[in-house]
């Protein structure tokens, strides 16, 4: 219920502008966010490859609405790309991409290309790129325009949400020979119709996928913080004689940061979802969904006027 209320407020601009306007906002901002420039971005990465993580770079932003933004979001990412080759960050560090950001709700095809476009900045920098997963009214569109990129650029990642029912046989499918498949239990408010709704439904559609990507062919990125789902994994991985280079556990930036470390001491491969911009609205709300405890943090510092 409460989960459903943050949602519903992360698409509304009234509350957006009261959120962004008070006063520690940047204080909760900063806690989930490396930053709001390219620079913060290679920083905030620089010091977690130090740190021996593996990075995922998300430029904040989504439902983009005309073609000279789609174009922005695609020139920041050749950017973003061009500088972490230079600094010889990749390719421990990729790049994570919302398809929304490249006008995929009003041009597919725009999005494809700008997506392609991305893609060979990627393989040229010497890393891939992994197609976010929005709300299931894309789920169709992504997963197609995920088979056209991987005609050229193979390693292109997926990602699949445990909260959809088709989600099982979308791993199925995906689990095949170099395909790389993200799989998180899913960010979006979704109806009955095409979601399991309990936390219990989700964990066990998480597990039964876990199963078939881990029993599969392909590369399973395991996105969770949670513990009991992480133990099942480790103990999956070790059931289906995975080496620590044929998958990986991803956690966000600021989250958990203690697990991220103790996973990567256990000689696993740990990617941590870095996000940056000015655009982390919509981000963080579904950040604050997740976890009461960060929507307390969150309360006090809207609250405060200073
Ligand atoms: C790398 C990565 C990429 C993602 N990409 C996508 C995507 O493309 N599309 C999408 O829809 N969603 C994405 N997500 C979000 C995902 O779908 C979930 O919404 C999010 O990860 C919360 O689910 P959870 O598995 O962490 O468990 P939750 O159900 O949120 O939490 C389970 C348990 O984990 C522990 N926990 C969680 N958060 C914290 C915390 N802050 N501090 C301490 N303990 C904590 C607690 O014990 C909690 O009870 C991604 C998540 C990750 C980690």
């Amino acid at each position: 219920m409460l989960r459903s209320v943050i949602l519903a407020a992360s698409r509304s601009s009234r509350i957006e502008r009261l959120v962004e306007t008070a006063p520690l906002t940047r204080d909760v901002v900063r806690r989930f966010v490396a930053g709001t420039t390219t620079d913060d971005a290679l920083r905030a990465t620089r010091q977690l490859v130090a740190d021996g993580l593996a990075v995922s770079i998300d430029h904040l932003g989504e439902d983009t609405v005309s073609p000279d933004q789609a174009i922005a979001v695609r020139d920041e990412y050749l950017a973003l790309l061009g500088g972490l080759a230079e600094a010889g960050l990749t390719p421990p560090a990729e790049v994570s991409v919302k398809l929304s950001a490249l006008g995929q709700k009003f041009d597919e095809r725009l999005a494809r290309e700008h997506a392609h476009a991305i893609c060979a900045a990627a393989a040229a920098a010497g890393t891939t790129v992994t197609l976010d997963m929005e709300d299931h009214t894309t789920t169709d569109s992504t997963l197609d325009i995920l088979v056209e990129l991987r005609k050229d650029f193979p390693g292109t990642g997926a990602v699949l949400q445990a909260y959809l029912r088709r989600t099982e046989a979308d791993c199925r499918e995906l689990a095949t020979p170099g395909s790389r498949v993200r799989l998180c239990k899913g960010a979006y408010s979704e109806p009955e119709s095409v979601a399991y709704q309990s936390a219990r439904e989700v964990d066990k559609s998480y597990v039964r996928c876990l199963n078939v990507l881990l029993a599969g062919q392909g590369y399973p990125m395991i996105a969770t913080h949670d513990p009991r789902l992480i133990a099942i994994a480790e103990d999956r991985s070790r059931w289906f004689d995975r080496t620590p280079d044929q998958f990986e556990f991803q956690l966000l930036y600021g989250v958990r940061p203690d697990e991220q470390a103790r996973l990567a001491e256990a000689g696993h491969t740990v990617r941590v979802y870095l996000p940056y911009g000015t655009d982390w609205y919509g981000y963080l709300m579904r950040r604050l969904a997740e976890r009461p405890a960060n929507l307390a943090f969150f309360a006090r510092a809207v609250a405060t006027r200073r």
